[in-house]
């Protein structure tokens, strides 16, 4: 990493040496309707490009925005996605942060949604966060979140010594922290149930313990049309991950939420197997959908997950911000 400089307000890092990779000027001119343009969809994991999928301390993330995007700088991305669940409450800082180290960036959020019973991440891109549609969809999951999260702390009460107050000093953003079982898990390793979070997972918070409780969430299809309502892209993550759920979305399952306007698979997930990685592959040729991937970072102590580990390619971030709604933050 090039040496920092000191400025009035902190310490940052000089410009990248290297020249931004993301030209947006031959898209912008280009005459295509918005969702015309296509990127290339490529065999391999990208080995450079953007981390698209990554968690702060406005969800279940353990690390700031700001921490984020200087990590993102050090290790050489050419950019990065902030995309806690259901919220947009870190973008602020995450662009602040992108404005300081000079790192473009990328907004959007992980939204919670079902499929006939299947439980559906959805990483919507570059949408407007003004749109009243998002914001009561984002409202009342974070509601449904808390009524849940709270039940499952009672459930888990009457065998584990921790209290609701306990969760809650887990929480590092008040009202704006997107509430969840990685916080309970938290407040379980603080009271010495578990030595980490995964360990939680494993057992008292995971979705095969007595204790669980699913979020109510809105169907998948009525996610993508609000995020593409809002001006935004669309794209189920980590689809072919076999833990997540007893079942995974099939190919049809899939092309329901391709006919309501999804944009994307996120393929390069450490979740996806090689099997499911070529299904989806395929899938996204025959529709000419966008593949992205990112590491569905949370931080030391969140996952093991390292930022970074996985990437989308330049033009696939190209073909997302040309049909978003919202500028990304791109250095001066
Ligand atoms: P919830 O959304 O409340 O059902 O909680 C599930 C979330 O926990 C998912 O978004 C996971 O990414 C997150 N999570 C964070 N840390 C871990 C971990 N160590 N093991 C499993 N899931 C985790
Ligand atoms: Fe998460
Ligand atoms: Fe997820
Ligand atoms: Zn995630």
């Amino acid at each position: 990493m090039p040496t920092p400089v000191s400025e009035p307000g902190g310490v940052f890092p000089p410009p990248r040496a290297t020249p931004l990779r993301v030209s947006l000027t031959g898209v912008l001119e280009s005459a295509y309707d918005g969702r015309m343009t296509l990127a290339r969809i490529p065999d391999a994991p990208p080995s450079a490009g953007w981390d698209l999928h990554c968690h702060t301390v406005f969800s279940d993330g353990r690390q700031t925005p700001d921490d984020m995007v200087r990590e993102a700088y050090e290790c050489g991305l050419h950019g990065v996605a902030i995309a806690d669940h259901d919220t947009t409450a870190g973008w602020a800082d995450a662009v602040k942060a992108a404005e300081r180290y000079q790192l473009p960036l990328i907004r959007g959020t992980e939204v919670t949604a079902d499929a006939s019973g299947i439980s559906v991440h959805m990483l919507a891109y570059q949408y407007d966060p003004c749109d009243a549609r998002i914001v009561d969809l984002f409202a009342s999951l974070r509601a449904a979140r808390l009524a849940r999260t709270k039940r499952m702390v009672e459930l888990i009460a009457k065998d584990y010594p921790i209290t609701w107050d306990d969760v809650l000093a887990q929480i590092r953003e008040g009202d704006e922290t997107t509430v969840g079982r990685p916080h309970i898990a938290d407040a379980l390793v603080a009271a010495g149930a578990y030595p980490d979070r995964s360990a939680a997972f494993a057992g008292a918070v995971g979705s095969r313990s007595p204790y669980y409780i699913p979020t109510p969430s809105p169907d998948a299809v009525d996610v993508v049309r609000a995020v593409r309502q809002a001006g935004g892209v669309s794209v189920i993550a980590h689809a072919g991950d076999p833990s997540r759920n007893r079942r995974l979305l099939s190919d049809a399952d899939i092309e329901t939420l391709i006919d309501a306007g999804l944009d994307g698979l996120e393929v390069w997930h450490r979740g996806n197997p090689p099997q499911q990685r070529e299904r989806l592959l395929a899938l996204a040729r025959r529709h000419n959908l966008l593949v992205t991937g990112g590491s569905d970072w949370h931080g030391k102590g969140g996952k093991p997950n390292k930022l970074g580990e996985n990437l989308t390619d330049d033009d696939t971030v190209a073909c997302i911000i040309e049909r978003g709604a919202i500028p990304p933050i791109l250095p001066r």
